[in-house]
């Protein structure tokens, strides 16, 4: 069965007494139980009836198990937010004394989780090139517990070679941990990549159009002892499962995936096409200088990463692209011009957005930081959303004019 077929018609593990097309919400906190066997079952692990919604839920176990089917996972967890899924299999795959090999082009709150927060519990962070394999060779060694990855950083929009960074990794026995937020598991199969686990914030393309926050833990298998510390240990020790009321949201907008992201990325080829023209013709008639304005898609045969971006993630590059303007001051000017595109933060939302992550996302790290990060405050971010793109397109040409 396709994964569009199986997403929208997902059985439920029990026969709703009112017939009931989706999954209800069931938002009660604990459950009960016919004799003191069944709780001493369901409480051991024995069964699988729930006990307490902090960690089983029936209305978020659905949701886990769709896409424990579509990705053919050992196990799915899902969490409050995308931050507390990538700190919760963080914790389960580190530990004091262990590294993590990762990239400066980091999302802002995951670089600052690895470098501050888990930095105050003993784990050591090396912020390596991730496209320089003989650096990555150097820096992995046997004490590194993760190699961690943005299958396409934000909001940089660099690509690695995936399956070669998995081989360095595998070769001292490190997980490969990849936050695959932009581009969903239905597109691109990051299991025949190498990649262990599978991080995502559903707050993006799997919410359904900004419904709710939400992060997903995919879990291939790969990690003997993961799933256990994962479920039993992170999340019912630190909390942070998602709430019922966003699984229901998400599992709708699980139904819709597909044809949502087709449509986002089909609006984003055209609007970055539209943008290139857009800026040939400000350099041609000389409003602007030549190479002072630039825009990144990898879906663009012009990109450095597009032929990498096309066999990683089979012909899919996202929705989210940035803007290089002449300097900050017309970032500025841009991001208050703008009138059908919002000034907002997050990423495909229905609507399309633009924000300047220099001066916002990455406000409170020092310049320095941000320079090394290579957050330029030349860069606006824009995540193309389900207007029709040639108003997108208008909108952008006048806020540029
Ligand atoms: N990872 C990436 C790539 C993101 O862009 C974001 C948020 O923008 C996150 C993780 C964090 O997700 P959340 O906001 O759901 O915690």
């Amino acid at each position: 069965m396709e994964d569009v077929t199986f997403a929208i018609n997902a059985p439920m593990p029990r026969k709703d007494p009112y017939g009931a097309l989706s999954m209800p919400v069931y938002h009660c906190c604990a459950y009960e139980f016919p004799d003191h066997k069944a709780m001493i079952e369901s409480f051991t692990g024995v069964s699988d009836d729930p006990d307490y919604s902090r960690v089983t839920n029936p209305t978020v176990i659905h949701f886990e198990n769709i896409i424990k089917s579509l990705t053919g996972a050992r196990d799915v967890v899902a969490f409050t937010s995308g931050m507390a899924a990538i700190s919760a299999a963080a914790m389960a795959l580190t530990a004091a004394g262990k590294k993590i090999v990762t990239s400066r082009h980091l999302f802002g709150n995951t670089y600052l989780l690895f470098t501050s927060t888990l930095k105050r519990f003993g784990v050591e962070t090396e912020l390596v090139d991730l496209t320089d394999l003989e650096a990555v060779r150097r820096a992995v060694d046997e004490d590194t517990s993760m190699l961690y990855l943005e299958t396409v950083s934000n909001p940089q929009m660099e690509i690695c070679d995936v399956r070669a960074l998995a081989e360095i990794a595998h070769a001292k026995g490190a997980a490969v941990v990849a936050d695959t937020t932009m581009i969903p598991f239905v597109f691109a199969d990051m299991k025949s990549l190498g990649v262990d686990v599978e991080i995502l914030s559903s707050t993006k393309y799997l919410s359904g159009g900004a419904t709710s926050l939400g992060g997903v833990v995919i879990d291939y298998g790969t990690i003997e002892g993961f799933d256990y510390r994962l479920r039993k240990d992170m999340l019912m020790n630190l909390g942070g499962y998602m709430s019922p009321h966003a699984a229901y949201m998400q599992t709708l907008g699980l139904e819709t995936l597909r044809a949502r992201y087709t449509v986002h990325e089909d609006n984003a080829r055209k609007v970055a096409e539209g943008l290139e023209d857009i800026i040939a013709d400000m350099e041609r008639s000389g409003k602007v200088e030549q190479g002072s304005m630039s825009v990144c898609w990898p879906g663009l045969e012009s990109n450095p990463y597009h032929e990498l971006a096309k066999r990683q993630f089979g012909g899919h590059y996202s929705a989210m692209l940035t803007l290089t303007l002449p300097d900050e001051e017309s970032c500025f000017r841009f991001i208050d011009k703008l009138k059908t595109i919002r000034r907002a933060t997050n990423l495909f939302d229905n609507r399309s957005l633009a924000i300047h992550p220099a001066s916002t996302i990455f406000g409170t790290i020092d310049a320095a930081t941000r320079a090394a990060m290579d957050v330029s405050d030349r860069l606006i971010r824009l995540s193309i959303g389900l207007e029709d793109s040639a108003d997108l397109l208008a909108d952008l040409k006048q806020a540029l004019g």
